[in-house]
């Protein structure tokens, strides 16, 4: 279908662009990322490029002219295509905009529709369903691109990912941390003489996990109301593909941006004592530690849990549908986590089939037997499902996959107007994927032809040595090239995981052997959370191992591993015989 370039919006105070060059002209064929047009502000100059290959079918603008935000400019689209209807909502557009201008209104920027009164045909150009990390960061991006936005949250702004989920996590984790810290800190030279034992006191954990998700909570608050987003409390129902109800009162948006998030899911068991079979919020808030627990599913939040719960003395058991835990994760990283994770006392049960929740025990099903595990207490952490309820999908002509919303590359949904971001789509659940899809859906809103590039995602997991990754396993690799080329660091060679008393785990490189480019990182390492950004930014600029092992790292630290698993992918390592 023919595309209409508008005249984009660079800025929060940018309310006219002018065009000072044409690169192609009517008739001329354009190919996606070549140059269309030069624009200049009073700020910045620019080229703007074609977002489809095509044919350029009708230009408005003549070169030299100022025109607003948004303003039809060129459409690009298939040789002959038919775009008469395009070109008439240009010339009703440009009359209406006359018509306005007649009677001296004020158009606000990223508003099209305008009536003669001066009001708005929507009370907002967006409006945002949920707070959370998908939804609070398309507010603010919504608002600092000039878009009049509204948010609307049932519950706690920040969503699962402050209140409940990667930052409550988090806490725990360092506190532990800070626990096996202290208890091996007589390695470092530190002089234990008169401590006996130590522990972590729960209460007080608990305490500075509030403090924390408190804070943040009040940040996101602040930044919101900074970036003037009007803030609605209440459960929002979509009515239709403009209007939203919330607290009985029904608003409209020219677009609305489902950031709803996700819920537990739960198997279909019997279940004798539901009160000590907990989900992961629940888990979050123990101020006691049991002394046996069993999870069922070895994902990265039943990972984190386990790893907690055997941190401060509980036995925990791991049973597992799969037969490996951390499925997103290299196959050789895995092996190496689990054994690190057996040797804390961590039992797993693989491609076993959880049956039953007894009063104190659970019963799985493992290779044809069946086998029971005892424990105090159950967490549940066998994945998460899109949060739909309120929201009549079927009614309203949105289409689900595989229980979430379905949404195309730039984050439409199936209906016109509708966006759907994070957990809610459930392409990849995670907090960083939800806000870039935020941002991403804000800026096709704003005419910018913006995709979400899924096979450039990061992922982490707080366990120490930390696990991090992006792009393909060297199974997924060897499975799409063909032929690939893999360079491995051991830590055990890395001075300054030496000096940090961690020298656990390794850094795999994979790339592909005809061109040399980076398809896959992956990192079990201390740092390695916040090391993968570097892995992430060299995929995103399709670079080369051998670019990234001639860019120089700083000595001592840990990313040298990188540095040195890139240049064993691309030749030789230097500090190790690999
Ligand atoms: C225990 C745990 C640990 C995690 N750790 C990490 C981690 O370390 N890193 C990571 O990247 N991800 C992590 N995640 C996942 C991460 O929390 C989610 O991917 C992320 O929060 C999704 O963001 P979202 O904006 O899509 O949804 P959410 O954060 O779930 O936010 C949705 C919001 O919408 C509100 N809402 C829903 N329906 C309505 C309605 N009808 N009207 C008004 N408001 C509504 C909800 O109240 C909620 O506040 C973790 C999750 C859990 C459970």
């Amino acid at each position: 279908m023919a595309e209409l370039i508008i005249m984009p919006k660079l800025g929060f105070n940018m309310s006219e662009g002018k065009l000072i060059k044409w690169y192609k002209r009517q008739g001329d064929a354009v190919r996606k990322g070549e140059p269309l047009f030069a624009i200049e502000t009073d700020k910045t100059g620019i080229d703007i490029e074609a977002t489809r290959d095509g044919i350029v079918l009708g230009q408005y603008i003549e070169e030299g002219d100022s025109v607003p935000v948004t303003s039809p400019i060129a459409i690009v689209g298939e040789k002959d295509e038919n775009i008469s209807s395009l070109e008439a909502e240009i010339i009703s557009g440009k009359k209406e905009k006359q018509s306005n201008l007649d009677n001296n209104d004020t158009v606000s920027s990223g508003k099209q529709d305008v009536n003669s009164d001066g009001v708005g045909a929507f009370d907002y150009d967006i409006i945002v369903i949920g707070g959370g990390p998908g939804g609070y960061v398309a507010a603010i991006k919504g608002a600092q691109q000039g878009k009049k936005v509204a948010l609307i949250e049932k519950k706690a702004l920040g969503g699962t990912c402050l209140n409940v989920g990667c930052i409550p996590t988090k806490t725990l984790m360092k506190s532990a941390e800070m626990l096996k810290a202290v208890k091996e800190s007589s390695e470092f030279g530190v002089k234990t003489e008169g401590l006996h034992s130590v522990s972590l006191d729960m209460e007080m954990v608990q305490r500075r996990k509030s403090g924390i998700v408190e804070q943040l909570v009040g940040g996101v608050q602040g930044l919101l109301r900074a970036n003037g987003v009007t803030l609605l409390e209440g459960e929002a129902v979509l009515m239709d593909s403009h209007a939203v109800q919330v607290q009985g009162t029904t608003i409209t948006g020219e677009f609305v941006i489902l950031a709803n998030g996700s819920k537990p899911k739960t198997l279909p068991i019997k279940i004798h004592d539901e009160a000590r079979v907990l989900s992961s919020e629940e888990m979050l808030n123990l101020t006691e530690i049991p002394n046996t627990v069993a999870v069922i599913g070895g994902g990265v939040i039943g990972i984190e849990f386990a790893y907690f719960l055997a941190s401060v003395g509980a036995k925990v058991t791991v049973i597992e549908f799969l037969d490996s835990i951390l499925p997103m994760v290299d196959e050789e990283i895995t092996r190496l986590v689990m054994k690190d994770l057996s040797d804390m006392g961590i039992e797993f049960h693989l491609s076993s089939q959880v049956i039953e929740i007894g009063k104190n025990d659970v019963t799985f099903q493992k290779q044809g037997d069946t086998e029971k595990v005892e424990s105090d207490m159950v967490l549940m952490a066998v994945g998460r499902v899109a949060a739909l309820d309120g929201l009549d999908c079927h009614k309203l002509g949105i289409e689900t996959v595989r229980g979430a919303v379905k949404t195309d590359e730039r984050l439409c949904t199936t209906l016109k107007n509708v966006y759907a971001i994070g957990d809610i789509n459930g392409k990849s659940m995670l907090a960083h994927t939800a806000s870039m899809e935020g941002i991403i859906a804000v800026e096709n809103i704003c005419g910018k032809a913006s995709t979400m590039r899924y096979d450039r995602v990061p992922s982490a997991i707080y366990i120490q040595p930390e696990v991090a990754s992006v792009g393909l396993t060297e199974k997924e690799a060897m499975e799409k090239y063909g032929q690939v080329k893999v360079g491995k660091f051991p830590l055990l060679a890395n001075g300054k995981a030496k000096v940090e008393g961690d020298e656990r785990g390794l850094i795999k490189v994979i790339v592909d052997a005809k061109y040399g480019e980076i398809v896959g990182v992956h990192m079990y390492a201390v740092h390695a959370t916040d090391m993968i950004s570097e892995a992430t930014l060299a995929m995103n600029l399709e670079s080369t191992a051998e670019e990234v092992a001639m860019s120089i790292h700083p000595h001592p630290t840990v990313s040298e591993a990188i540095h040195e698993a890139m240049h064993g992918a691309h030749d030789r390592m230097i500090h190790f015989l690999g």
